[in-house]
């Protein structure tokens, strides 16, 4: 059977070549044809030169290159499209992601499982902030989504069968992690210990983290948006608290002149400001959960072992 390796790589540099061929030579063992899809995402360096080369010499690899950096989703997206494995594996080009866990991946995958994840076990490289950064997201992730994805990668084996329901997914803005999560099918987990980077610095930066971040969590719950009809019920609440000392004052006659007419309009126009946001917040989520098309429920296919 054909595996497919699909590997997103951005500015990899000098490193990418031996990178790819010590992917391929770790993956051999398992024993299947090989195919490896690498996904140049508009690398400003001459990576896609390099990788087309190395293509001309070996023909189970295949390149596939963007006109500009689209991102790793992207990518991931593209390399998954363009395999045409029996089982994918996505992996980093940095060597972050241990190849010689292939191995193990497809084996597991002959075992039947659908999805094969690797979770990271502590994150080598990272910093005491970005650590807590991580931790943090994957906290509100989980409180907002309901799924814990805390030390998922992409590093992922996935069935033909799981290939094809991701792709089929109509949503444009995509969350690869989160959304093998939410597919929910039958899996397997093996851990790994991150690599320290083989190559140039990481291409993520702290501003370009946290907007993948605030995307990834809106893209799974429609919270944030809820929030602003409770704010707007609790402004309403202590208004009508606030209506009925200042009517009360202005009767007793404690009142300064005047202040109970703007007391009393500041509180109910702009509590019901707020709880009509609230109730436009409601539509727009309903929008939002409608325009993403995801397909109702997911059928569960029986496990069986692959030959
Ligand atoms: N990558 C990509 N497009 C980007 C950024 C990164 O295809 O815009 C690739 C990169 O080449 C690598 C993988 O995604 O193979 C992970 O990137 P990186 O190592 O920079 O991220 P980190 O390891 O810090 O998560
Ligand atoms: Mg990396």
């Amino acid at each position: 059977m054909l595996i497919s390796l699909v590997v997103p790589a951005y500015n990899e540099g000098r490193q990418l070549i031996a990178n790819l061929k010590q992917i391929l030579a770790a993956a051999e063992p398992c024993g299947h044809d090989l195919e490896l899809v690498v996904v140049d995402d508009g690398s400003r360096d001459d990576s896609a030169a390099q990788v087309a080369q190395l293509a001309i010499g070996d023909s189970r690899v295949r390149l596939v290159a963007f006109t500009r950096n689209f991102g790793k989703e992207a990518a991931v997206y593209a390399g998954l499209e363009h395999a045409q494995g029996e089982a994918v594996i996505v992996l980093d080009a940095d060597l972050q992601h241990p190849p010689r866990l292939i191995s193990q991946m497809v084996q597991e995958w002959e075992e039947g499982a659908q999805v094969v994840e690797a979770v990271k076990q502590k994150r080598n490289d990272a910093s005491k902030l970005d650590a807590w950064l991580a931790k943090g997201f994957y906290s509100f992730y989980r409180k907002l989504s309901g799924f814990d994805i805390e030390g998922h990668s992409d590093f992922k084996l996935l069935d033909r069968q799981v290939v094809d329901l991701y792709l089929q997914l109509p949503e444009r803005y995509r969350f690869f992690r989160g959304l093998v999560n939410w597919l929910g099918v039958d899996g397997a987990v093996i851990h790994f210990e991150v690599e320290p980077r083989a190559g140039e610095a990481s291409r993520w930066n702290k501003v370009s983290l946290l907007r993948y971040a605030l995307n990834n969590v809106t893209a799974f719950s429609a919270l944030p948006l809820t929030i602003v009809t409770w704010l707007g019920c609790l402004t309403l609440a202590v208004g009508f608290a606030l209506l009925v000392i200042s009517l009360w004052q202005k009767i007793t006659g404690s009142a300064e002149e005047g202040f109970t007419t703007v007391n009393v309009l500041l509180v109910l126009v702009g509590g019901s400001i707020m709880t009509s946001l609230g109730i436009i917040g409601h539509y727009v989520s309903k929008i939002y959960h409608e325009i993403k098309g995801r397909p109702i429920y997911i059928k569960k296919v029986p496990r069986r072992k692959r030959s």
